[in-house]
Parts: C-alpha cells; sequence; structure tokens
C-alpha cells in the first residue's frame, strides 16, 4: 500500500481506533487530518505525525460548521481530500431499551448516524470534484446483530451501514467508493467504558466474559482495525465498494457455541 502524494481525513483521529488509522496512513506516506473534539488528543496525534505532514482540527461532527471547516482546512492545507475515515463516534449509555432515555438516545444517533451523514455530505462533493476518492465509515459489528442494552448504539450502526450503501450507488459511478468497516471489541477507551457500564466492580472480569466468545479469545488492536481501513483506502481495494468488513476476531461468524 502506498499513500505517497494522497490526503487522509480521520475523524475520531485523537484516540484509539482514529489514531491508530492516523498513524497508519502517515506511515505509508499521506498527509493527514486529524479531526476531533478532543482538541490535546488531535493536536498530540497531529504532533506525533510531525509538522508538514499533519494538521489538527478541532470538531464536534454533530455540527455542520464544523465539518464544513475542517473540509475547508484539509483543502487549505493539502488541496485535497483522496481518504476519509468518517470513524468518530460514542457508545452512549448501557441501559435495555424499555429503560433507555431519550436523550441517551438521540445524543448517540446525532454523533453516531448524523456526524457519519454530515461527513458524507461535505466530503463526497470534493471527491466528485475530484473524480476520485475512498471513504471508510466506522460501522461496528453491533450493525450486523443485536447487543442488548444498546438499542441506541446498536440503531446507530445499523444507520451506517444503510448510509454506506447508499453511498456507494451514487457515487461508484462517478469513481469514488464507499465502504464500511465493522469491528468487534477493540482494546480502547470506547470498551472498557462499555465495560465500566456492564459491571462497574469487576470490569476485568467483563473482558474475559466477552473474550470467551471470540474464536481468536482476545479483543482487537486499533491497528488492526486500521490496517483494514487503510487496506479499503487503498488501490489493492480498487473494486470494492458498498461493502462491509469484520474484523472481530470471528465472533460474529461463530459466537460461543455448545462445545
Ligand atoms: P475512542 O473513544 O477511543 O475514540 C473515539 C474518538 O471519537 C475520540 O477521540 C472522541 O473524542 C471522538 N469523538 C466522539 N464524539 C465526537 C464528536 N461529536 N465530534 C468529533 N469527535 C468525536 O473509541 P474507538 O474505539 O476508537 O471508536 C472509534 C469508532 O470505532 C467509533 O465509531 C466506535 O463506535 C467504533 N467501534 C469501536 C469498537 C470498540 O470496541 N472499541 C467496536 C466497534 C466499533
Amino acid at each position: 500500500m502506498d499513500f505517497n502524494g494522497k490526503v487522509a481525513v480521520v475523524t475520531g483521529g485523537g484516540n484509539g481506533i482514529g489514531r491508530a488509522t492516523c498513524l497508519g496512513f502517515a506511515r505509508l506516506g499521506a498527509k493527514v487530518v486529524v479531526v476531533d473534539r478532543d482538541a490535546d488528543g488531535a493536536a498530540a496525534v497531529a504532533a506525533e505525525i510531525g509538522r508538514g505532514n499533519a494538521i489538527a482540527c478541532t470538531a464536534d461532527v454533530t455540527r455542520a460548521a464544523d465539518v464544513e471547516a475542517y473540509v475547508k482546512a484539509a483543502l487549505d492545507a493539502f488541496g485535497a481530500i483522496d481518504c476519509f475515515h468518517n470513524n468518530a463516534g460514542i457508545e452512549g449509555r448501557v441501559a435495555p431499551t424499555a429503560e433507555h432515555a431519550e436523550a441517551d438516545f438521540d445524543a448517540v444517533i446525532g454523533v453516531n448516524v448524523k456526524g457519519v451523514f454530515l461527513g458524507l455530505r461535505h466530503v463526497l462533493p470534493v471527491m466528485i470534484r475530484q473524480g476520485h476518492g475512498s471513504v471508510v465509515n466506522t460501522a461496528s459489528i453491533a450493525g450486523l446483530v443485536g447487543t442488548p442494552g444498546m438499542p441506541a448504539y446498536v440503531a446507530s450502526k445499523h444507520a451506517v451501514i444503510g448510509l454506506t450503501k447508499v453511498a456507494a450507488g451514487e457515487v461508484g459511478p462517478l469513481g469514488i467508493r464507499v465502504n464500511a468497516v465493522c469491528p468487534g471489541p477493540i482494546d480502547t477507551r470506547m470498551i472498557h467504558e462499555i465495560e465500566r457500564q456492564v459491571s462497574p466492580n469487576n470490569p476485568e472480569g467483563v473482558e474475559e466474559r466477552y473474550s470467551a466468545g471470540i474464536p481468536l479469545r482476545r479483543y482487537g488492536t486499533a491497528e488492526e482495525v486500521a490496517n483494514v481501513v487503510l487496506f479499503l483506502c487503498s488501490d489493492l481495494a480498487a473494486n470494492v465498494t458498498g461493502a462491509q468488513y469484520v474484523v472481530d476476531g470471528g465472533r460474529t461468524a461463530a459466537p460461543a457455541g455448545v462445545s
């Protein structure tokens, strides 16, 4: 994979999976725009990549003005957007549907669905003008199967897969690819926050229980997800669009059975 001469924009780039994607793009030669509402996280990742090769943009992906601003910043700094990892997301509150607070539902849908939509809404016109580009939206295995206790998150990630399919159909004829990556449990802040909510007194026990249902018997790493995002953005995936790539150690293919 070679991203020399390419420009990559990554939302949620200040931490976790987005950070790993930023560092991977940079390692393979791309200029990187690190977008996050966590200003310190975005600045730290841009600094790690190095001056001249990355910029940090503080933005809330739920606000159209912020999205327009990071698109403009990318074009002003580097002149194009070749790759877009539309990745920022939140886990929200763990509570069953019958008890789920309306405000918590709205918050998750706001970031995970509207934020992804706004990213597409403002980056795709740039790619259409260019006549090329590749987008990877971060969904989840929660976009493929239900997870009791996470109605908003599961609904939001199913929606991300829907947005991916619609956009892939719209812009494929224009030379632009749009795919989704579906991570399983990945060792970032997010999964440990979910563990804490599920089992405040014994979060380590939750990781053991979750891992027992994963054929590879462990959480994935942010880098392992980033590697698939980089592949999907690269020319190696030139015939791949509208697809969902699962990175979950086999969890959805072969959940814990009777043996
Ligand atoms: P993380 O919390 O480490 O990173 C998420 C990043 O998104 C943070 O830097 C955060 O500041 C940023 N962010 C959140 N809301 C934002 C907003 N409104 N505007 C701008 N930035 C915002 O978690 P992560 O695990 O790296 O999550 C990245 C993506 O991967 C998310 O979409 C998440 O749903 C998805 N995912 C994670 C896992 C997992 O197990 N960690 C599994 C499946 C999918």
